[in-house]
């Protein structure tokens, strides 16, 4: 049976991050993914530059990055009162430099990146089973095509399979709290000229939820929608339907659409958010990206999170192999760095969340927003940012919001 050091489970932005990561420390690493790339991904596509920063550590450059999508200079948010404040290049903001990406070509460009740099890749096989050994993990994993199964050893397991991970449910690990999660679905719209802006409307139907239309090219839009599940909705009529409904009703989404058609089907998919309580390590193993529930609970953004945890995973995993100690202890630094690094920012996104449920706060931050520019920088330092702990004590902070 084969046996790596590293064995990553998934080969999303988090895994083929890890592996990469991993193979600039000289780590024996096989890559698995039960899907054959390119794959397509529910995502909103969009891609903070600050993502394509943590990038640039791993060989790429912001051309091949964004070669495949559309660059972006400015963000309109409008409330469910059809206020609206427009974010961009007055602002010296990063967040609104980014660019929308189809996860299509995106993960293709990281997973074919991390291909070549693997000892090994398992595309298109599934994990199936794993069972714990004194010294790691023996993995069974069934190729998709001829159903056939085999085995794999590892010391140590990263798991990077996604919403729904199947390695923290087998693994004990971080349980899925559907309070703690929202939905979402997904499709593209072409047809018009969309300007280089991503727009979100906050719709009081699915608050603290939000559509979004990020244009990933000239002529072609994700559009989509995030809420609350179901049954923590005021309103429980299925996601599908009330996203049906807001397209044809709010005249905001609609006047934006305008002259575009739907031209793919509609994907969806779960989001753990990142205020989840539980743990993301154990022995021998480490959960990292969507999988270790690193999504933003304000935005549902997360994949800067994801490149974020597999580069801790992989110093802190690193380490642990290179003494020959991978037990729970010894991966204790992860959790630490979770904690001190990611939760922090999670758990004032998951406070402003709950404040986003109320329309009349949505309604007056937004026209607040777009009226003083205090206000606006207020917003953008906190919309979709890692924010670090106590920061609101931090007199820099108000300094910057109010003369930054
Ligand atoms: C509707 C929606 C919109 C979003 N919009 C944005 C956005 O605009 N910007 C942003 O930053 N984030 C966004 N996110 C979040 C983003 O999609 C995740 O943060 C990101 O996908 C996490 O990457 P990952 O590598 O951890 O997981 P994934 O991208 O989900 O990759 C997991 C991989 O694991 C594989 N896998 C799963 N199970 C197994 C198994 N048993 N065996 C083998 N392989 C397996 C899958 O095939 C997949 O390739 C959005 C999410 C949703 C649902």
């Amino acid at each position: 049976m084969k046996k790596f050091q590293v064995v990553i489970i998934g080969g999303g932005p988090a895994g083929a991050a890890a592996a990469l990561y991993f193979k600039q420390a000289e780590i024996t690493v096989a890559l698995v993914d039960k899907a054959v790339f390119p794959r397509e991904k529910s995502c909103g596509d969009g891609i903070p530059l600050k993502t394509i920063r943590l990038l640039e550590e791993l060989g790429f450059n912001e051309e091949e990055l964004f070669a495949g999508g559309f660059r972006i200079s400015g963000m309109s948010v409008y409330a469910p009162s059809g206020a609206a404040a427009h974010f961009g290049k007055a602002s010296a903001d990063s967040a609104t430099k980014s660019g929308c990406v189809p996860r299509r070509y995106f993960d293709n460009l990281l997973f074919q990146k991390a291909k070549q740099k693997a000892d090994a890749v398992y595309e298109g096989y599934k994990l199936s089973a794993m069972i714990k050994t004194e010294s790691g993990w023996r993995l069974k994993l069934q190729d998709r095509f001829d159903k056939n199964y085999m085995e794999i050893e590892t010391g140590l397991l990263i798991g990077a399979d996604g919403s729904g991970s199947f390695t923290a449910r087998e693994g004990g690990l971080l349980p899925v709290d559907t309070r703690n999660s929202f939905e979402g679905l997904r499709l593209y719209y072409s047809g018009k000229k969309f300007n280089n802006r991503v727009q979100i409307f906050y719709d009081k139907r699915i608050l603290p939820g939000y559509v979004w239309v990020f244009p990933v090219a000239e002529n072609r839009a994700n559009v989509g929608i995030m809420a609350p599940r179901r049954n923590n909705r005021k309103n429980k009529t299925g996601l599908h339907r009330v996203f049906d409904e807001i397209l044809r009703t709010n005249p905001v989404i609609i006047e934006a659409l305008n002259g575009a058609e739907p031209d793919s089907p509609i994907r969806g998919a779960i989001l753990p958010l990142g205020n989840m309580p539980g743990e993301r390590t154990g022995n021998n193993i480490v959960l990292i990206g969507y999988a270790a529930a690193s999504i933003n609970p304000l935005t549902g953004g997360g994949i800067y999170f994801a490149l974020q945890s597999a580069r801790a995973a992989a110093r802190v995993g690193s380490q642990a192999l290179q003494k020959g100690k991978v037990c729970k202890a010894d991966l204790a630094a992860y959790e630490d760095w979770y904690q001190e690094t990611l939760m922090p920012g999670f758990t004032y996104a998951a406070w402003f969340k709950k404040k986003f449920a109320s329309e009349g706060f949505v309604n007056g931050f937004i026209k607040s927003a777009s009226r003083f520019k205090p206000a606006a920088t207020f917003f953008m330092m906190i919309y979709g940012r890692p924010l670090p702990r106590r920061v609101f004590w931090n007199p820099l902070f108000w300094v910057k919001v109010f003369f930054g």
